[in-house]
């Protein structure tokens, strides 16, 4: 016999359906057993009379909270003044004529039935695999779906193709410190996770792609922060040909229709969004991430604004150099190499935030293809042309085969998931999130590994700490 979700017994009134999920409470009114049986669709009453078979109603006693069960019965409308309006199936119930314990569980170390922001966090991570069974939580995995889903499909129709580019990767210097795999067969080397596919987008450029997309995991091995994790998902964008304006354009077009289908109850408080200089931000708002919202505490107002004309450079005091406000690969805002060399402080880039409610949700850049101008970049950054060229000769190999002009963005989704759902942060749109620290305690990582392991990597540890 088929099983139907819970929520399609309304449609069943009068058949005989076998459904399966966890009990999630029982309650008993004299000689009657009332199940509530929760699957992913949701929540239904079976109901076990003193009538049945000794064995099957005997069993029905023993069901516990979050035992796994199938229950076959009729589908009946409940008696009139019974109906349960809270729930979706609450006009019928399913009186139970079989029943099978596919398995049977331990008390839960905390209830799952309401949010569950009073229990600890740690506990919670714990044992995710049961904190997920929240409602609030499938909820949010399932907005997560539709929100990728649509970013999907929008650009898609646009033309876009989605490449998903290797794990497996290079460093980059895109800002933070790189997760490195060392290798077994090449002892002494390693892989580095990828921080983003920076160059792996740029070189489906040089390949004829044109316009690319992709839902990407992007792992940096930062100091710890409490809402940080050292893996995200951005959607990642590159496209040929195009100006910072189209990019921006485009953008706005999907963020716009993305809140219109799936938030509907969200209002935008102004299109096109305001382009804010960087300087301007600074000045008037003290950052470079301005919120912008008319009414700070109404919920459901969102503020889109994009900060441009960002200076290309930014100074580090303590060591005393310069450092890339986005990244190398972004265009300055001149040609002029001298200039670039003599004066960084001067140089704005053609490079843009995404900010919500005072939150960066996304950056990109128009890219430089000049690698005359990248060298003058890199050694602003203190990195001499003889070293850059060792250190991405493919970059500069690939661009001596007609390169297009192309430009870019990263959209982080946990980031934007969290103020729209809305939730206080982005560990609970992530399905396994690692606390503050990285550490996730459910897996228990990171871990030690075996001696003999490392002994194939070639790898000794030196305990500094
Ligand atoms: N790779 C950049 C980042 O992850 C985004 C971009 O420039 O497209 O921040």
């Amino acid at each position: 016999m088929k099983r139907v979700l819970v929520k399609e017994t309304t449609e069943q009134i009068g058949k005989v359906v076998r459904v399966c999920g966890w009990v999630n409470s029982r309650r008993d009114h004299g000689k009657i057993i009332f199940i509530d049986l929760r699957d992913r669709s949701g929540m239904v009453q079976i109901v076990f009379t003193p009538d049945l078979k000794s064995k099957i109603y005997e069993l029905a006693q023993k069901l516990r909270p979050e035992w796994v069960i199938e229950v076959i019965g009729e589908v009946g409308k409940r008696p009139k003044g019974m109906e349960n309006p809270k729930i979706e199936t609450g006009n019928i119930e399913v009186k139970g004529s079989q029943l099978k314990v596919f398995s049977q569980a331990k008390t839960l170390p905390f209830s799952i039935e309401n949010d569950g922001y009073e229990i600890k966090e740690e506990k919670r991570l714990k044992y995710r695999y049961l904190d997920l069974r929240r409602p609030r939580l499938q909820r949010n995995l399932e907005i997560r779906q539709k929100v990728i889903q649509f970013m999907r499909n929008f650009l898609q129709k646009k033309g876009f193709l989605e490449v998903e580019t290797p794990i497996l990767t290079k460093a980059t210097p895109e800002g933070a410190r790189d997760f490195l795999v060392p290798s077994r067969i090449y002892q002494g080397k390693f892989y580095a996770l990828p921080q983003s596919p920076q160059q792996y987008k740029q070189l489906l450029q040089v390949a004829g792609i044109e316009r690319y997309f992709q839902i990407a995991k992007c792992l940096r091995d930062e100091d710890p922060r409490a809402d940080r994790q050292a893996e995200h998902t951005q959607l990642d964008i590159e496209m040929s040909f195009v100006t910072q304006e189209e990019i921006l354009d485009l953008v706005e077009k999907l963020y716009v229709s993305l809140v219109k289908k799936i938030f509907p109850e969200k209002k935008i408080q102004k299109t096109p969004f305001p382009r804010i200089s960087w300087a301007e931000a600074i000045k008037k708002y003290k950052s470079d991430k301005p919120d912008v919202r008319r009414n700070k505490k109404d919920q459901n107002e969102l503020a889109f604004c994009f900060v441009i004309d960002f200076p290309m450079f930014e100074w580090h005091e303590k060591e005393k150099k310069w450092g890339a406000q986005h990244h190398p690969f972004t265009k300055p805002q001149t040609e002029d190499i001298k200039e670039i060399k003599t004066c960084p402080k001067k140089i704005l880039a053609f490079q843009y935030d995404l900010v919500l409610n005072g939150f960066e949700i996304g950056g990109g850049s128009i890219r430089t293809t000049n690698l005359d101008i990248l060298l003058a970049v890199f050694e602003v950054l203190g990195h001499k042309p003889e070293k850059v060229k060792k250190q991405f000769p493919h970059y500069f190999e690939a661009f001596s085969y007609g390169v297009p002009p192309h430009g870019g963005i990263a959209l982080g989704i946990e980031r934007f998931l969290a103020i729209l759902l809305p939730e206080p942060n982005i560990r609970e749109v992530i399905a396994f999130p690692k606390t503050g620290d990285n550490r996730d305690l459910m897996m228990n990582i990171p871990s030690e590994v075996d001696e003999k392991q490392l002994k194939e990597l070639g790898i000794k540890i030196i305990k500094s700490k």
